[in-house]
Order: C-alpha cells, then structure tokens, then sequence
C-alpha cells in the first residue's frame, strides 16, 4: 500500500524506513526544510542539544545499526562517568551500571544499602508519588546520583517526576550493557539524520521537505483525506497515513486527542573552544547551573534539562566558569582560559512532554482508519527520548502489516 509519514523527525524516519522494509512505497513529508525534529543539525553543523543513548535503548541502536552508523556512536567514558561536584570541589567516577557499585571507586555518592533499597522499590511496577518523595530519606544519593539521571531521563525536576515514569528506566538499567553511555562522534547530522535519509533513499522513500500538513478531513471514524498547502491526498483502503508529529501538533489536527499538555524546556550552551581532545568526553556536573558537558575536540557543550529558570546570555559566564573548574578537575588537556569564549544559546522550549505524576497513557495507536500515530511521547510506559520515538515509529508501521 501507499504510506504517507508526516513529520521526519526520530520517529518518523523510523516509520518510513521499517514501512519501506516491509514492501509499502513510502513519502515522508516535513514542514520544516530539514530532518530530525528535536534530534537535529543546526544549520552550522552543530547539534541542537547533546544526545545521549544508553545501552539500555535497544530500539534506538538497532535503528542506528539499521541505518549504518552504529559504529559512529562512541563511548567517551567507558570506565564510568566522570562526575564534578562543584560545591564539594571533588570529581569522582559514577558506574551507572548497578552491578559495578560493588567497587567503591565507581559507587554513586551516599549509596547507602537502604537507599539501594528504594531503588529497588522505585524500580517495581504501578509505583506512585514524586521521586523525591521516593528518596527523601536519602538526600546524598538523591542529589548525587537520582536527579541527575532523573533530568536526564525524564527532563522533568524530581519534585514534579513521577516515580512511575522513573520505575521503567530503573528496569532497563538493570540488564547487563544497559548503563553503557554513548553519544555522536562527530554530531546528530553525520551520526544520526544524514544516514537515516540515506537509507531511506536506498528503499525508495520519497523525501518532501517544506511540505507541511496543514488539516485531515475525516468522516466518522475514518480519516478520509491529509490536507497540504499544495493539495489534498485522499486517504483510502490502499493508502494511509503516520503522523508522527510532536503532540500539541497532533491534538491541531486531530481534536480532543489526549496528548501531554505540560512540556519542559532544554538549554544548551554550545562554546567555540579548541580544547585539545582527541575523543568526545563527557562528564557530569553537581551542585551548579550546569548538568552534563560533551567536550569535543572543537567545541564543548553543556546540557541544562528541565531549564525553566535560567535566563538569557547572562548564564554563559556562570556556565563556563563551571565547566573549567570541572575540566581542570578532570585533567582535560587544552587551555582553560577563564574568559568565556564565543557561546551560542539554544533553547528548546518544549523538548519533551514534562513526565510528572499525573500520567495520561498515549491515546490509540490507529485513533481514526487509514491513520496511525507516532511519535515519543506515543510510545506506552516509557518517557519521551529517542527510544521512544523510534519504538512509536516501528509500531506505527507495523500496524499496517505487510505490504
Ligand atoms: C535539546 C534536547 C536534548 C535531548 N536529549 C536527549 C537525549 O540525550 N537522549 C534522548 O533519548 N532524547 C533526548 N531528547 C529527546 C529527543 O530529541 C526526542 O524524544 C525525539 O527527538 C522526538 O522525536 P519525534 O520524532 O517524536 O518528534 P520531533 O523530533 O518533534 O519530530 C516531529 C517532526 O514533525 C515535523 N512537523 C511538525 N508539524 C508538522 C506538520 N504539520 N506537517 C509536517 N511535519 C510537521 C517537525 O518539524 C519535526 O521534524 C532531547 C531533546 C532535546 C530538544
């Protein structure tokens, strides 16, 4: 059958690739001129936010494999994550593996057996309340390792991140590889969106960029028509339709869809600084504005989740000014100078949907007939990430058989 994918970010260059391996001739349409959605390339080369895949994102590496560039996505720091606390002034290494908290040299800071525990608890199914509520009792481990894999994970702060949302990473991490950390060698266009186009043109996948839906038009439970500025493609037995579409986009086109209505925000401060790596290093921050920093050979940048407070070009100085006491912490080679150099500020306002306590499931997958839904925050029990995106992607796809 025809398939028609609107939006060509994660998702949806996920559901075109597995809809045109399954025998459907595909067109992927995009508003916008460029693929990739919120995991993109600016139009400078450089990334719009730092991506982090862990191993535990099954779905998302095998896409990466699918596509070729499973090699290109590296592990900075595969004996555990350097992690800077800035008002204690020591660096210490995290396994985010729980088996490896057996050594002391990689267990997070405050792990104590009963918060090891609450661990446990958080990870068991149908869990309620806040994750700080969880880990109250636990405030050194709550600080030095929960929350920064909380804003990590579910960019949400731990007083409004429902444990629900936090019990299926916590699951993941367990299987053996799952706490393995990579990002893109060289950056989300070469890593990421450039090989997925190409393997979708080597399955025929038609590519129409600046192309945006504007309207469906249905009839009761059928979707009967995807309406563009340049015309209306008529939806049918033989032809359907995947939106993969952020969610306040699909509730336009579709009303009175349920869809997460609260978003945060993600800032990244992306320095010009030639700092002398020869890999991508990553490290962590605690205790300032700062929460993860990627340091590649020419540039170097920090990732600030659940951003709602931090404001404007004033935050560069602050920023840079942690980030070299981290990296002089950590040994990295190249200068340090304490002036900030050049600093381009990207924030994404809605990043992804806010997981807090009050969690609505995605709605159906194939809400109207000849029309299916993708996207991250589509993908049940799990939180918005690429994972996500490319497992809602798959399913959508899938629900169309065979062609
Ligand atoms: C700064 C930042 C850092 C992040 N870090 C991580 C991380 O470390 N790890 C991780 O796993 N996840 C991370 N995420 C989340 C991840 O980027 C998203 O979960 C994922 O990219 C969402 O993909 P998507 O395809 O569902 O949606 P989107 O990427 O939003 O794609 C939707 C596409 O639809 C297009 N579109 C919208 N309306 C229309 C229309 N009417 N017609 C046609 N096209 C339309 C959009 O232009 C867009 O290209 C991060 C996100 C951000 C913003």
């Amino acid at each position: 059958m025809s398939l028609h994918v609107v939006g060509a970010g994660v998702a949806g260059l996920a559901a075109a690739l597995e809809a045109a391996a399954r025998g459907h001739a595909v067109t992927l349409h995009e508003a916008t001129g460029f693929a990739g959605g919120r995991a993109r390339a600016l139009p400078d080369g450089g990334d719009n936010g730092t991506h982090v895949l862990l191993g535990a994102n099954t779905a998302a590496l095998d896409f990466l494999e699918v596509i070729g560039a499973r090699h290109r996505w590296i592990e900075p720091e595969p004996e555990g994550l350097p992690v800077f606390d800035l008002e204690a002034g020591r660096l210490r290494q995290v396994a985010l593996d729980p088996r490896r908290w057996r050594d002391p040299a990689r267990r997070p800071p405050g792990l104590t057996g009963a918060g090891l525990l609450a661990v446990l608890r958080a990870g068991l199914p149908f869990q309620g309340g806040t994750v700080e509520q969880a880990f109250r009792a636990h405030p050194e481990f709550l600080r030095g390792f929960v929350e920064p894999l909380v804003l990590a994970a579910l960019n949400t702060p731990v007083a409004e991140a429902g444990l629900a949302w936090l019990g299926p990473v916590l699951r993941r991490l367990a299987w053996p590889g799952a706490g393995r950390l990579l990002v893109a060698r060289d950056g989300l266009g070469p890593d990421l969106v450039q090989p997925a186009l190409a393997a979708l043109g080597r399955h025929g996948v038609r590519l129409r960029l600046g192309h945006r839906l504007r309207g469906i038009e249905r009839q009761g439970g059928r979707a009967t028509a995807l309406v563009f500025g340049d015309g209306t493609l008529p939806l049918d037995r033989r032809t359907a339709a995947i939106l993969a579409l952020p969610p306040w986009e699909a509730a336009r086109l579709l009303p009175g869809l349920p869809v997460p209505a609260l978003h945060a925000s993600i800032l990244n401060l992306h320095f010009s600084h030639a700092s002398g790596v020869a890999a991508p290093r990553f490290l962590g921050l605690l205790g300032g504005a700062s929460q993860w920093m990627l340091v590649r050979p020419d540039a170097v940048a920090v990732t600030i989740s659940a951003a709602a407070c931090r404001t404007g070009e004033a935050v560069a100085p602050l920023v840079w000014a942690e980030l070299r006491r981290a990296a002089l912490a950590a040994d990295l080679p190249g200068p340090w100078p304490e002036e900030a150099p050049p600093c381009r500020l990207v924030r994404e306002q809605r990043a992804t949907p806010l997981h807090g306590v009050a969690r609505i499931g995605p709605p159906r997958l194939r809400p109207l007939r000849h029309l299916a839904l993708a996207g991250d925050w589509m993908a049940p029990r799990l939180p918005a990430t690429l994972e996500a995106a490319v497992r809602s992607g798959r399913r959508a796809a899938q629900a169309f058989g065979q062609a």
